[in-house]
């Protein structure tokens, strides 16, 4: 039964963290999300003589009159609160490409019931807005960094951007958004040889570096499990060169097993969604750039709340309906079984 004033599944999850893609827009392409550069059809090109008719070249942007204003995204904020939304993480897309973002970080920091503000982003642009940002009610931040040596950075992001994400990690220490979290999603025979580099990245600078599992989500539908670097493999490469101490939490839906050096600074997180899936306890929902509510980022159905903003909907018909949608919450994925079917959109739409 649906209960008043929360969002519950019907497998008896409560819903806390919304997680919102401001933008499907980016300045990378990351192989594992957008792979269009020649790097990465150098290296799935095996995988892609396969698909037919596949150009993931052609990548379509959504038209900007599909994309949600900050007025309605701030509409939506205040009544998934309303419903015990908790955290809300904005993202992309590249969200700091959005422009004038930092208005919508001070709406969104200003409504009752949001506790936890945070972003994930590529930190090319986070110079020219970090201050803003943080002044504006940012929390928290998470930048993607998957490589520290400059040529693999870029065959990975299709940018040279490496000096400017460090710099980013940099300054958000420095304006005190710690513990400043990196994501490295690790490809099998791309950058599996960088584990112990960025491991050590995390002690030496006092970050909390998350290895993610490469999952089904990329742009040219190239993924294959061969490819996955599997969280007890990178957990095995780094205990052999660090003695880590398991950090305990009572976090249930915390999606990371977490490890420190037992130093007091710096923190492993391992996040293994294909290799041992954490969906009993995920409590999170998702709304895309252009305004679908997806309630398993392996969606394959999406939920259409934009109609509803921009029809004379009110607040309580958006709360039913919001209801209604988070009821239908899918228990799991399915990833590497055979009747799992990767979703039609990217990570960069979805929103990771
Ligand atoms: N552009 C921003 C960024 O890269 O941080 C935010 C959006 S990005 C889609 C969010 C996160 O999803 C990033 O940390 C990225 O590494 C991760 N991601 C993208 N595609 C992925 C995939 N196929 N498997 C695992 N993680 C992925
Ligand atoms: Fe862009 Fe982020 Fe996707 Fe990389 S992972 S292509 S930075 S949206």
């Amino acid at each position: 039964m649906i209960r008043p004033n929360l969002l519950v599944d019907s497998h008896g999850r409560v819903l806390r963290d919304l997680r919102i893609s401001i933008t499907d827009r980016c300045n990378f392409r990351c192989m594992y999300c957008l792979p269009e550069t020649e790097a990465a059809q150098n290296f799935y090109r095996g995988r892609w003589a396969n698909l037919p008719d596949s150009n993931p070249i052609a990548h379509q942007w959504q038209p900007k009159s599909a994309i949600l204003t900050f007025e309605e995204i701030e509409r939506v904020v205040r009544v998934a609160a309303s419903l015990g939304i908790q955290k809300i993480r904005l993202t992309g897309g590249e969200p700091l490409l959005r422009r004038n973002v930092e208005e919508l970080v001070a709406g969104i920091a200003k409504i009752s019931g949001i506790t936890d503000l945070a972003m994930t982003t590529n930190g090319f642009l986070f110079p020219q807005k970090g201050a803003a940002l943080r002044d504006a009610g940012l929390k928290r931040i998470s930048f993607s960094l998957d490589s520290l040596d400059r040529a693999n950075f870029q065959k990975m992001t299709g940018r040279d951007g490496l000096a400017e994400v460090l710099e980013s990690i940099r300054l958000a220490q420095e304006l005190g958004m710690n513990p400043v979290k990196v994501n490295a999603v690790i490809i099998r025979g791309i950058n599996d040889q960088e584990i112990e580099t960025l491991a050590e990245f995390a002690r030496e600078k006092n970050v909390s570096m998350r290895f993610i599992e490469f999952m089904p989500l990329d742009s040219a539908h190239a993924w294959k499990n061969e490819f996955v670097m599997r969280g007890h493999e990178i957990l095995a490469r780094v205990q052999s060169r660090y003695k880590l101490q398991s950090v305990t939490s009572n976090n249930l839906s915390e999606t990371a097993k977490r490890w420190s050096f037992g130093e007091g600074q710096g923190e492993l997180g391992l996040i293994s969604p294909v290799s041992e899936p954490f969906c009993g306890h995920c409590n999170r929902i998702r709304l895309t750039a252009d305004g679908k509510i997806r309630t398993c980022l392996f969606s394959v159905t999406e939920h259409d709340l934009r109609s509803k903003l921009r029809s004379d909907a009110s607040d309580e018909e958006l709360i039913a309906y919001l209801q209604s949608v988070v009821w239908q919450k899918e228990d799991r994925h399915h990833i590497g079984e055979p009747e799992f079917v990767a979703p039609e959109r990217s990570m960069s739409c979805i929103g990771g």
